[in-house]
Formats: structure tokens, C-alpha cells, sequence
């Protein structure tokens, strides 16, 4: 199977930049290896740079920032809490600010679970290409030695189910209308229908001599094809494994900070605030989320292995006599934090983007939010470079265009990781010091310090400013 570009990976960052090629024009195909969308409590936070930049993605109904806002809810205002004690509040709103018209349009932080801004997303990618999506289909490998040198395209082994396989069909069907020559779909297909029957042998029980090695790698179930692209963007993770196939090391700091949280129904007065309660016991954040729910998240002492929802529970009760309410509490988790990024952004005809290329702390929540803004730097060096040739997928302008992005991206993400440490380190024991409260207060109180600070929370001034 061959590609133009090939997205491993259709978490926020993956299925933004397959919309952005897609739109662009570039035959590209992302791999998905989950069959559905994960409902596991991630982020919850969009911030109004991005919403301004997601206004200019249509789709057949609303961009993609309208149809996010349909199903979100805008938070203007943080209150501010020293233990139990209210001490300010900061506002994102346009209120005595010199906004502009759009920064007016998106004064606010929208809250929407990870899962909803992913099927926006999808739906949005489906709608231009219904086969530009692959999900059940996992990168097992991509061909070592071609990476580095000018061969012209990588190769990556991926592993389908059988359903996923069906789906792989019809996409070589749509190759073989469209891009690639007889010769070479015919062979792609053979190859893929020889997988398919090894797969469906294996299903039933027949045993042949060579089995025993393909088995280590895939189950009877699973089948195993090729996938040729001149250009591989991993976009797969924290824990993906492209990073390790391209021997590219990571450097950061795994955080002592541990936390756990939850969402339940909303039984608090907030509305569509957040709180931040800065307590002597550990920091407490609070967010409004759609349908009338709520989500916590609570400082521990250590990382909680075992029912987290006991604990998160308690610890409420202790720091703020609050009840969470009862509902939704299989959504909640422990998490560890760490600030981690990739010596280098990718090599060769492969580059990473996103978690796998830089982990921030989700306190602050901007980690998907970064991805996109990386995203929307490869994607604007690219039509930059793109002007001065066609060929942008060709030798040298792909090592430009890596040289480029790594460049103007690692700063920035450096700078969101630094910020993102300040938020965590606010909120820890140590930190509540009177002098802090005091500082605190006064930054609240006056409005520049204010706008300071809601500047800071959504993400803007990056790459302009010192902090
Ligand atoms: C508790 C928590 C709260 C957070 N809150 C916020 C927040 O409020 N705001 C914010 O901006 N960020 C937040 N984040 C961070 C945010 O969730 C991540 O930064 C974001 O998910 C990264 O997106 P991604 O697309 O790079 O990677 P992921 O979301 O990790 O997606 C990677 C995808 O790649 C797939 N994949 C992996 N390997 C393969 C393979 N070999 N083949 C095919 N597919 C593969 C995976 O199945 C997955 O779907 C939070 C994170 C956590 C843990």
C-alpha cells in the first residue's frame, strides 16, 4: 500500500494534522491502532489561540471551533481559593481588555472531554475521505534502514484485525482507481490477500511449517501489510514506539507530584467557573464540564494504586467538607506527571508530533493544545517551504522543513513546559507560604498582574515572551 503521508497515531494531534493534509491536498492516510474512540479521562481544556485557529477548519456544518463550542462549556473566570478562603478570581474574559475582534469571539477556555474533541475531529476527517482513516491497524515497525537515507519513502509494517482488514481492502481499492500503477497494486493486493488467508489458516487451527515465528508477532485474528509512505509523522503518544525505532533519546524530569481525578455530577454553586483551592494539604482543581458535571482533580501524598475514587473522596471531605456527588466515578484515575522531549523532532522522512514528541504536566492543561499549536508550525513551514517548490516531500526540502519545525517548535514547547511546571509547583505544601498568599492576592487584585495571569493560563504570548 503506498502514501503520500502516512499518520501513525489518531489521537487530537494525529486526526488535526490528517484534516489539515487532507484539505491541503496531499494523499494521506492515518492509522489509528484502537477500534473506537478511548473514554479515559484525559484532557479537558481548549484554549482561545486555538479556537481562533480551529475557526478557520470548515466542515459541512460549522467549522470545527463551532461544532467544539456546540457541545462545550466557555469558562471565563478561575476563582482563586488560599485553603478554604476565597482570594481572587482571574478572568479570561474580554472585560477592560483591548481585544481584537477574534480574541472577543474566543474569551473564554472551552471545557469539552478529550473524547468529544476527538469525534469532532474524526467526523471532520471522515467527511473529506471516509477511506483516509484506518482504525484497528497498528505500526509494528518501520523499515530501520531507510529513514536516513534518499530512498525516497519509509516502510512500515503495520498489524490489522480482520474487520480492520476489510477496511485496508477498500482502501487499496481507492489506490487502485487512483494513485498507484497496475503493477504495483496488484502486487499490493496479492500481498494483502496472502496475509488475509494466512490469517484465516492460522483462525482455524491449521498448522504449517514457519508458523511458530509469524505467531509470536500476531494473533489469528490479525493480519499483516505493508504500508510505503514518502513522509511518516508519528503522532503516537507518550508512550509510543516510533521515537525508540528511530534510536531518538528523550531528556526531561518525572515529577514527584502525584494526583487523582474524577468527574461526577455538579452539586457546587461554581457554574462555569473553575476554583483552584491552594491548600496547606495539596492543591484541589474543580472545572465545569458538559451535562451538568464537574471534574476534580486532588494532590496525594503518593501515587494511589487502588481505588482512587475512596481516596479522591476523602480527601474532599478533609480539605473542603465537599461531597463530589456519586455519578460518573468510574472515570476516575491516579496520574503521575513528568516534562519530558525528544533530543530531536524526528529523522529522515520521519517526524514526530505531539505526546511523542513533548510531554508536559496536565497541570495547566495544555498538552493537547501544544501538539496542535506544533502541528500548525509543521504545517505552516510546510506550505512556506511548498512555495518555493512542489516538491516538499522530496530531498533536501524534507530535511529543511524538519530543521524548521524543530527549531521554532522545541522553543515553544519548552517555554509551555516551564509554565506548566509553575502551575504544578504552586500548588504544592511547600509553596503555601504566607509571602506566597500575599503575592498572590496583590497579582489578582490589579488588573495588569490579573491579565498577566490569564494570559499565561491560555497559552498566549508564547514564543514573544520571556516567561
Ligand atoms: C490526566 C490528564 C489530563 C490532561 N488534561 C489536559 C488538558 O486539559 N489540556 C491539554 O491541552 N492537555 C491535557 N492533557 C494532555 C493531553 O491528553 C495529551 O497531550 C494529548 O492526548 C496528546 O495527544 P496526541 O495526539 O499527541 O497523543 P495521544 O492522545 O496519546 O494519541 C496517540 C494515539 O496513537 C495511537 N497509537 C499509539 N501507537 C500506535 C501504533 N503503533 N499504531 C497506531 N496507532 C498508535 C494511540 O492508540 C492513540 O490513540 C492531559 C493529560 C492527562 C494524562
Amino acid at each position: 500500500m503506498k502514501t503520500q503521508i502516512l499518520i501513525v497515531g489518531g489521537g487530537p494531534v494525529g486526526l488535526y494534522l490528517q484534516y489539515r493534509f487532507l484539505r491541503l491536498g496531499f494523499d494521506s492516510l492515518l492509522i489509528e491502532q484502537r477500534n473506537g474512540i478511548s473514554h479515559h479521562s484525559k484532557s479537558i481544556g481548549i484554549h482561545p489561540v486555538i479556537l481562533e485557529s480551529f475557526a478557520k477548519c470548515p466542515t459541512g456544518s460549522g467549522s470545527i471551533a463551532d461544532r467544539w463550542i456546540d457541545a462545550g462549556i466557555k469558562i471565563r473566570k478561575g476563582i482563586a481559593f488560599w485553603n478554604q478562603n476565597r482570594i481572587g478570581e482571574v478572568r479570561f474574559d474580554a472585560q477592560r481588555r483591548k481585544f481584537d475582534a477574534q480574541q472577543r469571539r474566543f474569551d473564554f477556555i472551552l471545557a469539552l472531554p478529550q473524547w468529544e474533541t476527538e469525534r469532532v475531529l474524526e467526523d471532520a476527517v471522515l467527511e473529506l475521505n471516509p477511506e483516509s482513516m484506518l482504525r484497528g491497524v497498528k505500526a509494528i515497525s518501520m523499515e530501520p534502514s531507510m529513514h536516513w537515507k534518499n530512498t525516497g519513502e519509509v516502510v512500515v509494517q503495520v498489524r490489522t484485525e480482520t474487520g480492520a482488514g476489510q477496511q485496508v481492502e477498500a482502501r487499496l481499492q481507492v489506490e487502485a482507481g487512483q494513485q498507484v500503477a497496475a503493477g504495483q497494486q496488484a502486487g499490493a493486493r496479492q500481498q494483502f490477500k496472502k496475509y488475509q488467508q494466512e490469517g484465516t489458516r492460522q483462525q482455524s487451527g491449521e498448522h504449517h511449517a514457519g508458523d511458530d515465528q509469524q505467531a509470536d508477532t500476531k494473533s489469528a485474528r490479525e493480519t499483516q501489510i505493508e504500508i510505503r509512505a514518502q513522509l511518516v509523522i508519528a503522532c503516537d503518544g507518550k508512550h509510543g514506539a516510533t521515537r525508540e525505532w528511530l534510536g531518538i533519546s528523550k531528556t526531561g524530569v518525572r515529577y514527584p507530584d502525584t494526583y487523582i481525578m474524577g468527574d461526577f455530577d455538579d452539586h457546587t454553586s461554581f457554574g462555569t467557573d473553575a476554583a483552584v483551592y491552594l491548600h496547606r494539604d495539596g492543591l484541589v482543581e474543580s472545572f465545569p464540564l458538559p451535562g451538568e458535571k464537574r471534574r476534580w482533580v486532588v494532590k496525594t501524598d503518593s501515587f494511589c494504586e487502588e481505588q482512587p475514587e475512596l481516596l479522591l473522596r476523602s480527601l474532599l471531605e478533609e480539605r473542603l467538607q465537599q461531597d463530589p456527588g456519586s455519578q460518573n466515578a468510574d472515570r476516575v484515575s491516579a496520574f503521575r506527571v513528568q516534562h519530558e522531549i525528544a533530543a530531536e523532532f524526528g529523522r529522515g522522512r520521519v517526524f514526530l508530533a505531539g505526546d511523542s514528541a513533548h510531554v508536559v504536566s496536565p497541570i495547566g492543561g495544555q498538552g493537547m493544545n501544544l501538539g496542535w499549536l506544533g502541528a500548525d508550525c509543521l504545517i505552516s513551514e510546510m506550505m512556506a517551504l511548498q512555495g518555493v517548490s512542489e516538491e516538499v516531500l522530496s530531498e533536501p526540502w524534507l530535511a529543511t522543513l524538519l530543521s524548521r519545525y524543530e527549531k521554532k517548535h522545541r522553543k515553544i514547547a519548552l517555554q509551555v513546559g516551564k509554565r506548566a511546571e509553575w502551575n504544578m509547583r504552586i500548588g504544592r505544601r511547600e509553596s503555601h507560604k504566607p509571602w506566597v498568599e500575599a503575592i498572590l492576592k496583590s497579582a489578582l487584585r490589579y488588573r495588569k498582574t490579573n491579565q498577566l495571569l490569564a494570559d499565561l493560563f491560555t497559552m498566549r504570548g508564547l514564543g514573544s515572551w520571556p516567561v
